[in-house]
């Protein structure tokens, strides 16, 4: 009752929140709170019993973005809160449990992972997951396939359509991927000094590659097909020896099964090309970092396909001929959007820290073009890759 209006969590007020809305810890536990947030975008809190040992997370959500001050829709958090919920029954233990959504305070409150490492960071500095691509495959595959109204109630699926529509967090993708990296319209790209002319050339210029980004964004504007994630890169994953935990899902949305996928991949590429450019003499983590790409589209589009087997029982679904197709599709997208994010990761105003963290400028603009060149091998040929073999091709040379 108490938390009737919106207001702002501080490290004080946090403790009295998860009191009163979760039984977590004891009435005579003593807490301790401090603020863990390192994106710009929400407020996270943990609080913990330093006693017991036991702790949990919350994660507010402002009216105003946390870096710009710009107005942002606060549905954004209902949306998070019920997609952990979704993906916690579809896919256990790959996301943190949900505790309490509190609408009025746009607070989730949820399982700490602190356990868990952010897995960009983890790969910038070299450490290797042998069961990245099985667990992340895994995650992806058991998660998006049963959203799909080839599985769901076709009912039940366009009410989920409409609860996850998320036309703010959509429109930012739809700018800073799919428009501005190939049309700078808001000026907002950021460019290396001295790759202005290959950008111009390869991005700006590019008809033929101009249609296949309008494909590309048109699919994600307007094919429904599963409830996304929307942001799965690496620095959403956090990881360690036992497994990985997917947090901060809040552009979810219903969308192209691609989508997620390329950006997985996409942002792995990221990864190899930082590996390739600054520590070439690196051949344990260059070749994991390889056979990861590799086994990740390789396992997804296996596991995508036993699954479908499973779960589809739709007569004209379970056709051979649909069925190719409706696989190849979503290969096709994930290579699309795998290219896409790594373009607008390398040339737009998000960049990762793979790419900011290059400052020698030879070496960083190698890289760059590097990135661009694959990016673009990935969109014009998506429709043709078969193997993760012939997808890691693309970064060479
Ligand atoms: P934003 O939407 O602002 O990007 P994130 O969900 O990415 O927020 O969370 C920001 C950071 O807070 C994460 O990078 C992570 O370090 C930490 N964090 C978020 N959720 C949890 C959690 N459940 N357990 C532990 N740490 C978390
Ligand atoms: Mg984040």
């Amino acid at each position: 009752m108490k938390y009737k209006e919106h207001f702002l969590l501080d490290t004080e007020t946090a403790k009295d929140f998860v009191r009163e809305r979760t039984d977590f810890f004891g009435t005579a536990d003593r807490l301790e709170a401090c603020e863990i947030g390192d994106g710009n975008i929400n407020y996270v809190f943990r609080v913990s019993d330093p006693d017991s040992g036991r702790s949990l997370v919350v994660k507010q959500a402002d009216r105003l973005l946390r870096s710009s001050g710009r107005p942002l829709d606060l549905h954004r958090s209902r949306i998070e809160a019920e997609i952990l919920k979704e993906e916690g029954r579809l896919a256990p233990g790959f996301v943190p449990v949900i505790y309490d959504y509190c609408e009025e305070m746009c607070a989730v409150t949820m399982e700490d992972i602190s356990a868990y490492k952010n897995l960009r960071r983890e790969l910038l500095n070299g450490k290797r997951f042998p069961r990245l691509a099985e667990d992340i495959t895994t995650f992806m595959v058991e998660t998006l396939l049963p959203t799909t109204d080839l599985i769901l109630d076709r009912h039940e699926k366009k009410k989920r359509v409409q609860l996850f529509t998320n036309i703010e967090l959509c429109d930012i993708t739809e700018d800073l991927v799919f428009t501005e990296p190939y049309w700078d319209y808001k000026g907002r790209n950021i460019l290396f000094p001295g790759e202005e002319a290959f950008v111009e050339r390869t991005l700006y210029r590019d008809e033929e590659l101009h249609g296949e980004v309008g494909m590309l964004r048109d699919g994600f504007m307007n094919h429904a097909q599963a409830l996304l994630h929307g942001d799965l890169h690496s620095g959403s994953i956090f990881i360690n020896e036992e497994g990985l935990k997917v947090i901060d899902p809040e552009f979810a949305f219903y969308g192209p099964i691609g989508y997620d996928a390329g950006n997985v991949i996409g942002n792995l590429f990221f990864a190899w090309a930082n590996a390739l450019c600054t520590r070439p003499h690196d051949a344990e983590f260059l070749a994991w970092i390889e056979e990861t790409i590799k086994a990740v589209w390789d396992l997804f589009a296996e596991k995508l396909c036993r699954r479908y087997e499973e779960l589809v029982t739709f007569p004209l679904y379970t056709a051979e001929g649909f069925k190719k197709q409706y696989l190849a599709d979503i290969l096709a997208d994930t290579a699309g959007y795998a290219g896409t994010e790594m373009i607008r990761r390398t040339v737009g105003d998000s960049k990762v820290a793979e790419v900011t963290s290059v400052t020698e400028p030879d070496v960083r603009r190698r890289m760059d073009e590097m990135l661009i060149t694959a990016g673009v091998k990935l969109i014009k040929g998506r429709r043709d890759f078969r193997t993760g073999a012939e997808i890691a091709g693309v970064l060479q040379g």
